[in-house]
């Protein structure tokens, strides 16, 4: 259970940010599991933590944990600290929390919209990921990402720009669509909202939304179970594609072959695709040269880190969306507070309104001083995969592609490892991402390579040293 849970955190950190997890769920403990009930016990450390999260993640809660526990309908008991775990007395009984998933019989397994599926929360959203779902791996729209809730200016312009062309004329202009940037900046928010757009306009359409990690996990069971005929003609029948992430596809060949086909059959016949990715098509290693250009066949085009102007109108926004209200004052406060992404950005604004519960006061500047200043100096800060990256080749005198290599010499085997020890503990993502980042690794690759450095540090000094000096870099 503890091994399903800390998968469920990492799951979590890469949706939501290292923040929310870190803030909501450090305390909370999956207590028990009664398979035959289907039910997952929940301790909370307190009432108020247990309401925020049933309110604001529980879709969450169940949309994976029902896919790492493999089962179809997931029952989430919420229960204080003080009950026993087969809570006589749970906060929250279950019959409440899981209401909403009444219609899981009848739920498609692909997001064809029917026409009663038209009001916000109650379409894709909740579509809950069972064992037979995630094998189709069709993960909901998150009904907030619109394009309405989307702050544009001139570091996301182009791409919004053809992201509304795209929803007005599917499989007409610019395809693929190919969105490219750092992490939390927006790539994904802009892939729901066209799919969200397409949703509302045209509720027959078919459409896909995947992350490239589910993709590849997909094929692999399709040739495990033979069935890789099914997988590809699952594709046949879909109007829009969204496939988040495609650096993931990295030294992927096979997966990158059946891709390859189905892309081919969709863009003949005009079904739009629109892809994301971390960094431009011919930046993607191990990437076939023919799906690379076909990548950047349509329209690329970037998000960038906003500008100050459109932090603040986004920190606006998503305090309309968390019922927070404060001032302008403390709006441009966090807005100017030093961030690496729009993702922290919106962790500060939570963390500050869990503050601001807990202590039951409004939100002021001074609060905000407080609370952030204060996360900031007394944890370190949360770094993406390219600081990391580009820290290391400087310190360590090794090329970026260098290190994302399959290079066997000994200072760039080094410079990889010292890379993978320092992402692993100052980046908020897991073996698998960082594995992925780094031109396609095996997980167990980076677990061995940051048990060698843990084993270096103890013996030779300057190893130490050189990491000291490679996270003195990121000190502001
Ligand atoms: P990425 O996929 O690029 O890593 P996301 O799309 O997941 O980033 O964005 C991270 C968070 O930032 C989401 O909550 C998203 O709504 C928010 N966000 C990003 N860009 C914008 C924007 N321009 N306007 C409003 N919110 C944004
Ligand atoms: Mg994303």
């Amino acid at each position: 259970m503890r091994l399903i849970w800390e998968e469920f955190l990492n799951i979590l950190k890469q949706e939501v940010g290292s923040h929310v997890v870190e803030t909501w769920f450090k305390a909370v403990v999956l207590e028990q599991w009664d398979q035959k009930s289907q039910t997952v016990y929940l301790v909370m450390p307190n009432g108020f933590v247990s309401n925020w999260i049933q309110e604001h993640y529980l879709t969450l809660i169940k949309t994976h944990l029902s896919r790492l526990l493999q089962v179809e309908t997931l029952k989430v008991v919420c229960a204080g600290k003080n009950n026993s775990t087969n809570s006589s007395t749970p906060l929250i009984q279950p019959a409440s929390l899981y209401s909403e998933q009444k219609n899981v019989s009848q739920t498609s397994h692909h997001l064809t919209q029917n026409s009663k599926a038209s009001s916000s929360q109650s379409t894709v959203s909740l579509v809950p990921l069972t064992r037979r779902h995630y094998k189709a791996e069709l993960l909901k729209l998150n009904a907030q990402y619109t394009f309405n809730s989307f702050v544009v200016g001139p570091t996301n312009e182009l791409a919004h720009a053809a992201a509304i062309a795209v929803s007005q004329n599917l499989g007409k202009v610019y395809n693929p669509l190919f969105i490219y940037g750092g992490t939390g900046l927006g790539k994904t928010h802009l892939l729901h909202a066209i799919g969200n757009e397409i949703t509302k306009k045209n509720p027959q359409a078919t459409i896909f939304y995947e992350t490239s990690d589910s993709f590849i996990n997909e094929f692999v069971n399709a040739i495990r179970l033979d069935k890789t005929r099914q997988f590809r003609d699952k594709y046949q029948k879909v109007d829009l594609l969204l496939l988040d992430d495609i650096q993931f596809f990295s030294h992927k060949e096979q997966t990158q072959e059946t891709f390859f086909h189905i892309f081919d059959s969709l863009f003949g016949q005009h079904k739009q695709v629109v892809f994301s990715s971390d960094t431009l098509p011919h930046h993607i290693l191990g990437l076939q040269n023919r799906l690379q250009s076909r990548l950047q066949s349509g329209l690329v085009a970037d998000v960038q880190m906003p500008t100050v102007e459109m932090k603040m109108a986004i920190v606006k926004k998503k305090a309309l969306l968390h019922n927070l209200t404060f001032d302008d004052n403390v709006a441009r406060f966090i807005a100017e507070f030093p961030t690496s992404s729009i993702r922290e950005l919106e962790g500060h604004l939570i963390r500050l309104s869990a503050f601001s519960s807990l202590a039951n006061e409004p939100i002021t500047v001074e609060m905000a001083k407080k609370v952030l200043i204060c996360t900031k100096s007394s944890k370190q800060r949360l770094l993406s995969l390219e600081e990391v990256l580009k820290a290391v080749s400087k310190c360590c005198h090794v090329s970026i592609a260098d290190l994302r290599s399959k290079k066997r010499t000994k200072s760039i085997v080094l410079g990889r490892q010292i890379a993978f020890y320092v992402m692993k503990k100052c980046t908020p993502h897991s073996l698998q991402i960082i594995g992925q980042f780094m031109g396609g690794k095996d997980h167990t690759t980076v677990l061995h390579a940051i048990s060698k450095i843990e084993h270096l540090i103890q013996k030779n000094r300057e190893i130490g040293i050189t990491i000291e000096t490679i996270q003195k870099t990121f000190a502001h």
